[in-house]
């Protein structure tokens, strides 16, 4: 069977993926068999969501009812009830749900009755508590199927912990980053020097480790120091994948939704209040704003070198008629001309404009020219792929370690 949980925490805290890792143990002392641990990430844009919009999976060798019994008493007794915004679901389903439900759930927006009529279908037990949009993302949990997928070890705190500052030594991390990058990726941000892989939030995650193979995760953590630590979860994930992203042309762009999107640079970059960046881009009829916001820190330089006429592959969530950028492809590279008055031969002086299409004129003799000089600047731009920091980097984003995207 497959068992699908999500909207269990609150920002004061929980996180559905810890309710999973106890759920996993408490079915494993049932005598049951827990053959793989599933951490969805699903559309990012979905505004309910408490931090990463993440639903979890456990595909379980078992007796159904006894598992389901289990599953919504420990939802009843972790999940953050208090919270306005947390309306678990949960999920037990023995026959395969519709891929499609969870394509759309990562891709796009999906109803509550979508998932109901989907569970009765598949004859599957389901409760939902309070409003039960939390079957959405338990839904989409168990219809995953992931031609893609990654490894991430979330490392748990004890419960006497929660809620108190974390002790997670820091060289440890640079260390195990350095001796596993890129089989794993976003423990550290080295050119920021950032720790990435450790929360801020009061929830139970300790740290977790993202990496190609739950052996590179292992390995990986196993350098880490740190306090004392409670539970550790390998789960398989579909982070990392670009499983979010759609392709479109600029015409059919979507708000909340993600893309990869192909233009033409139409005017250089413009650095606004709190140091974000934007720039537009066009396919012929149509344009739309790029936007590299300041926690993206070091890309906005590459952005802020564009200029017009360069060919670029724009990936990012449109978000009120923006594009906001994950990665960047640079197709190709347009010249970086600039216009000035011709000089003068008998004078050596810059000439004046005439009027618009009258060409320029010398102010001393009176020489007349037709083309303005041409100054060319080299470009400090190399065609490819970039990408923002990890301290930016959202759950779903394929880090470039990983391969390049298709274009
Ligand atoms: P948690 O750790 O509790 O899962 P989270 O940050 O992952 O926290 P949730 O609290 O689960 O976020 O809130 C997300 C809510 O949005 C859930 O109720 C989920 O069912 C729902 N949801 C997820 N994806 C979609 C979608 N594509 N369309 C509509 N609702 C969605």
């Amino acid at each position: 069977m497959l068992i699908g949980v999500d909207d269990t925490d609150s920002p004061q805290g929980m996180c559905t993926t810890y309710l999973g890792a106890v759920l996993a143990r408490q079915l494993i002392r049932e005598h049951m068999q827990v053959r793989e641990a599933r951490l969805v990430r699903l559309n990012p844009n979905v505004t309910f969501k408490t931090r990463g919009n993440a639903a979890v999976m456990l595909d379980v060798e078992g007796d159904p009812d006894r598992a389901f019994t289990i599953t919504c008493a420990l939802v009843e007794e972790l999940a953050d009830f208090s919270c306005e915004n947390t309306n678990p679901g949960v999920v037990v389903a023995e026959k395969q749900v519709d891929p499609a439900f969870y394509r759309q759930a990562v891709t796009d927006f999906c109803e509550i009755d979508a998932a109901v009529a989907l569970l009765d279908t598949a004859g599957a037990r389901y409760k939902g508590w309070k409003n039960r949009r939390g079957l959405i993302g338990a839904t989409a949990a168990v219809a995953s199927s992931l031609p893609d997928r990654t490894s991430e070890i979330l490392v748990y705190r004890e419960p006497a912990r929660f809620g108190t500052p974390r002790d997670v030594d820091r060289t440890s991390l640079f260390a195990a980053e350095a001796a596993t990058f890129p089989h794993t990726w976003d423990t550290v941000d080295v050119a920021n020097d950032v720790v990435v892989c450790v929360p801020h939030t009061p929830d139970p995650v300790l740290f977790g480790i993202r990496g190609e193979s739950p052996r590179w995760v292992l390995a990986a953590r196993q350098m880490v120091q740190s306090e004392k630590p409670g539970i550790e979860q390998i789960w398989v994930t579909n982070q990392g994948t670009d499983a979010h992203l759609l392709d479109a042309t600029i015409r059919e762009l979507q708000d909340g939704l993600s893309y990869r999107v192909r233009g033409t640079v139409a005017e250089s970059s413009k650095t606004g209040t709190g140091g974000h960046v934007s720039f537009t881009i066009h396919d012929g009829d149509h344009a739309v704003w790029c936007m590299a916001y300041e926690p993206t820190k070091n890309f906005r330089q590459l952005v802020r070198k564009l200029v017009p006429g360069d060919e670029v592959i724009a990936c990012g969530s449109f978000k009120k008629g923006s594009i906001n950028l994950e990665k960047l492809m640079i197709v190709s590279l347009a010249k970086d001309q600039t216009t000035r008055p011709p000089v003068c031969t008998a004078c050596s002086k810059r000439m004046t404009s005439d009027g618009k299409r009258k060409g320029w004129k010398c102010k001393k003799c009176g020489a007349r020219a037709d083309a303005p000089d041409i100054e060319e600047s080299p470009r400090m731009l190399e065609p490819g792929w970039y990408e923002v920091p990890p301290t930016a980097r959202r759950h779903l984003a394929k880090p470039l370690c990983r391969g390049l995207p298709p274009y």
